[in-house]
């Protein structure tokens, strides 16, 4: 066991680090960046280095330093992580104040922020001192999707770490053995996510999403009227919603049992009354009705990636690059091949286009309806 063992297809990134994590503290950099496609581990690779600096076993993965980091509750560990659009101002700003402070029970003070691209040029500026001339015990780790979203001001100043796509073939044998799924569907899942090992691990545990997913991909490959790109907006908005609300129940369900253990309370006993209040809490209306929300923006750009596979295929089918790369939407070949024939590759192209416009349109909080009905009419391969 140790704190890299829950990160997939980074064997060279995690050499590196634990190699560091051991070494003389002096030469370490003190200001990084972590960079990966969502759902390579970025910000899980940063803690899992932040516990190896703590550790006094350098990431044994199972003394009670590790187990604070890695569940985000080490007092030496600050995470800013952020479900909005940008990191507000204030927040940073108290961050770079409590960075002065020196560590309390470990080596180093260490700061991760997740998302550093979501910040606007004048919040950056605020951490750009910091960063470049950090205090001596305190250590920044940054993650973002690439070192192109981070400005120029920010990457010059830190250490770069880049994270790899896990491969296929890691993905699933990462399903098989730690979260014992079947062989066979573990490939699958490990395919269809594309690397992204959060969704290949929900594909592999819920049979809904998987069932969305193929649902949506056949009804993207079968679009020939308007009417269609309608309907087919209408049942991806009602499938969203309903994966995101049973998640959210799931959520709850698991939060209240939880609730229930560290009280010591079994299922039928009453609440008592001084706690009553932060029960009652647990599942209340608006803040499951936000989480619902926010989840299923997150299914929906989820399936703008499933989307954007389907032209990604037939772009490969065209390029004669199947034997070489492969499809990611295996159980749809035949109607892959049959619209790489109805398609030219300028129309997988602009197809693609459509779809990162459509992205940024959601991104934009704009009416997901609309945005989806308008994708799936310019999808359409008129007979
Ligand atoms: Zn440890």
């Amino acid at each position: 066991m140790s704190v890299w063992d829950s990160l997939v297809g980074q064997k060279p990134v995690i050499d590196m680090l634990s190699e560091l994590a051991k070494g003389d503290p002096r030469h370490l950099a003190q200001s990084w960046l972590f960079c990966g496609p969502p759902g390579s581990g970025r910000s899980n690779m940063a803690l899992a280095f932040a516990a190896a600096l703590e550790c006094p076993r350098h990431g044994c993965g199972e003394c009670d330093v590790c187990r604070a980091v890695m569940s985000r509750n080490h007092p030496d560990v600050t995470v800013l992580a952020t479900d909005k659009v940008t990191i507000p101002i204030e927040e940073v700003r108290e961050i770079v104040e409590k960075s002065e402070e020196i560590p309390t029970v470990a080596p180093w003070h260490i700061i991760l922020i997740e998302d550093v691209d979501r910040m606007l040029e004048r919040t950056t500026n605020v951490l750009l001192k910091e960063i470049e001339e950090p205090a001596e015990h305190t250590m920044w780790l940054l993650c973002a999707p690439s070192a192109q979203d981070v400005l120029p001001t920010i990457r010059s100043r830190t250490r770069l770490v880049n994270l790899a796509v896990p491969q296929t073939a890691e993905v699933a044998r990462f399903l098989v053995e730690r979260c014992g799924t079947e062989e066979k569907l573990a490939q699958r899942c490990a395919r269809l996510s594309e690397g992204h090992i959060g969704i290949s691990r929900l594909y592999a545990v819920d049979d809904q999403a998987l069932a969305d997913r193929d649902e949506l991909v056949v009804g993207v490959l079968g679009l020939r009227r308007v009417s269609q790109a309608v309907l087919l907006a209408d049942t991806l908005m009602s499938n969203a919603k309903s994966q995101a609300s049973a998640s959210v129940n799931r959520e709850v369900e698991r939060d209240k049992a939880e609730f229930l253990r560290v009280n010591g309370l079994k299922p039928k006993d009453v609440v008592p009354a001084a706690i009553r209040g932060a029960w009652n809490a647990i599942g209340k209306k608006d803040d499951v009705k936000r989480r619902t929300t926010r989840l299923t923006r997150d299914v929906l750009d989820r399936s703008l990636n499933s989307i954007a596979s389907v032209y990604r295929d037939v772009a490969v089918v065209q390029a004669g690059a199947v034997d070489s790369v492969g499809l990611v939407n295996l159980e749809n070949r035949r109607a892959i091949y049959d619209l790489a024939t109805r398609i030219d590759r300028n129309g997988a192209v602009k197809r693609l286009e459509s779809i990162e416009l459509a992205r940024r349109r959601l991104n934009g909080n704009g009416n997901a309806q609309l945005d989806f009905e308008a994708l799936f009419c310019s999808l359409i391969v008129f007979d």
